[in-house]
């Protein structure tokens, strides 16, 4: 039985899903209003590893995570740009799933977009006013935490601790410094929906209850997002609820920090590595054992030597499957030991380290038998890496890496254009070999091309 780590209760504890053999799933999606950094891109692997092992483990997984395409950063960039903020929002929004097709996550089953959502929100607000947990003031609408029984359960704190912890602001119209904003009134050069306290927008945290509930039901079953979130965003997401008198997610999920040379990854620090970069000089599929390398609770190292070891150790995997395909192994099914310690791993809190010990003991192992010439032994330890990578998420080569003579020609054009250094003919190669579906890299061998897979 899968036991995860649960913030509320701060332990790990069994997953009990509300249905047998479902499970509902939302996890906080991007505000698009720049490219994804390395700690989007560890949070979308962590929890499409988590949706593909409750597949693997039988469970139907209905996997909402939205996009924020309302914000604060999306207003002022589209202001400083001289653009809508629709366009902004579309622009980073493609980028995003760019990245995360490159990483081979699977889009989500529904991906709201909050401004589709803002009757709903403010249908909300409204039920939270008559209920007399929300208050109006000059700037927008709030919650007031008072009311919400066990506030400060996500962040591990109690009220009081909260309350003394708070900065208050001067001239603040709010009953407490904790209390949040459900609604934010207009101002010049926003834009703005109707509301019964005048035109104005939803505040984030009124954006994912809403669409949680709303697409999952009451009681779903994870709630998952980068351990940042926990405290306010999640716990103030739970506190509408909890004001509605709704139950909310059974279990919460957070992961851990990327870490850059000892230090937390940060806009702030400088030392912020955008995933677009990084995918272009890594395979998707390398970060993604990186991610799996560390327990998902655990702060991230990404270096340059980290990154190496994860891109030789996927080579290794590549290797193998390419091995075996030229060696025309005899048919087997996985072994049956090494599926069992693989998914006593992953019952453990999801123990991806451990995990991968099992994988790369049957690469090792498979890659002894064929050294000592046989397949027979070898076939069911290859049919064990296949299987194991797969629910893990990762493709590994020599299965869809045929290059179609107008890809090589492409794929030489390019290279040609570049050691001419005409870049528009090297751009215009490359965009037509991402609209033939290939991720291109460039390697210091040059140019190389990879199915993309969703
Ligand atoms: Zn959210």
């Amino acid at each position: 039985m899968l036991r995860l780590h649960d913030t509320a209760t701060g332990a790990v504890r069994p997953f009990e899903p509300r249905d047998a053999g479902r499970v509902a799933m939302y996890v906080c999606g991007p505000t698009v209003y720049d490219v994804p950094h390395l700690g989007h891109g560890r949070f979308v692997l962590v929890f499409d590893v988590l949706r593909r092992y409750l597949e693997w483990s039988g469970y139907e997984v209905r996997y909402v995570s939205n996009i924020t395409d309302v914000d604060d950063n999306i207003i002022q960039r589209a202001n400083a740009e001289g653009r809508s903020e629709s366009e902004v929002a579309l622009q980073y929004e493609a980028v995003w799933y760019e990245a995360t097709d490159a990483l081979g996550v699977r889009r989500p089953d529904v991906d709201p977009h909050a401004t589709a959502y803002v009757e709903h929100m403010v249908g909300l607000v409204e039920q939270l006013v008559e209920r007399g947990c929300a208050y109006e003031t000059g700037d927008g609408v709030y919650l007031s935490v008072e009311s919400v029984p066990g506030y400060g359960l996500l962040a591990r704190q109690s009220l009081d601790s909260l309350q003394s912890g708070a900065r208050v602001e001067v001239d603040d119209e709010k009953r407490s410094p904790v209390d949040f904003a459900l609604w934010k009134k207009v101002k010049p050069g926003e834009p703005s929906w109707p509301s019964p306290w005048g035109p104005g927008r939803p505040g984030w945290h009124t954006e994912c209850v809403v669409m949680a509930l709303d697409l999952l039901g009451d009681g779903f079953d994870i709630h998952g997002g980068g351990q940042d979130l926990a405290f306010p965003h999640h716990e103030n997401e739970r506190a509408q609820a909890v004001a509605m008198g709704r139950s909310f997610a059974r279990h919460w999920v957070h992961n851990g920090w990327v870490m850059v040379g000892g230090e937390k990854m940060s806009k702030s620090l400088g030392n912020f590595t955008s995933l677009v970069d990084l995918l272009e000089r890594v395979d998707g599929r390398a970060y993604r054992l990186l991610v799996l390398r560390s327990h998902y609770r655990s702060p991230l190292e990404v270096t340059p030597d980290t990154t190496a070891d994860a891109s030789s150790a996927l080579e290794r995997l590549d290797n193998l499957v390419r091995r075996a395909a030229a060696e025309a192994l005899p048919r087997a099914a996985p072994d049956v030991g090494a599926l069992d310690r693989f998914r006593t791993a992953m019952d453990d809190d999801l123990d991806t380290p451990a995990a991968l010990a099992v994988l790369f003991d049957a690469v090792r192992q498979a890659n002894s038998a064929l050294d000592a010439g046989d397949p027979a032994g070898a076939a069911p330890l290859v049919a064990t890496v296949r299987e194991l990578a797969e629910a893990m998420g990762l493709v590994l080569g020599g299965d869809d890496e045929a290059v179609d003579p107008d890809t090589a020609a492409l794929v030489a054009a390019r290279d040609e254009a570049r050691a001419g250094r005409d870049w528009a003919a090297a751009d215009a190669a490359r965009d037509e070999l991402v609209a033939r579906g290939w991720v291109v890299e460039d390697t210091p061998a040059g140019t190389r091309v990879r199915r993309r897979r969703n």
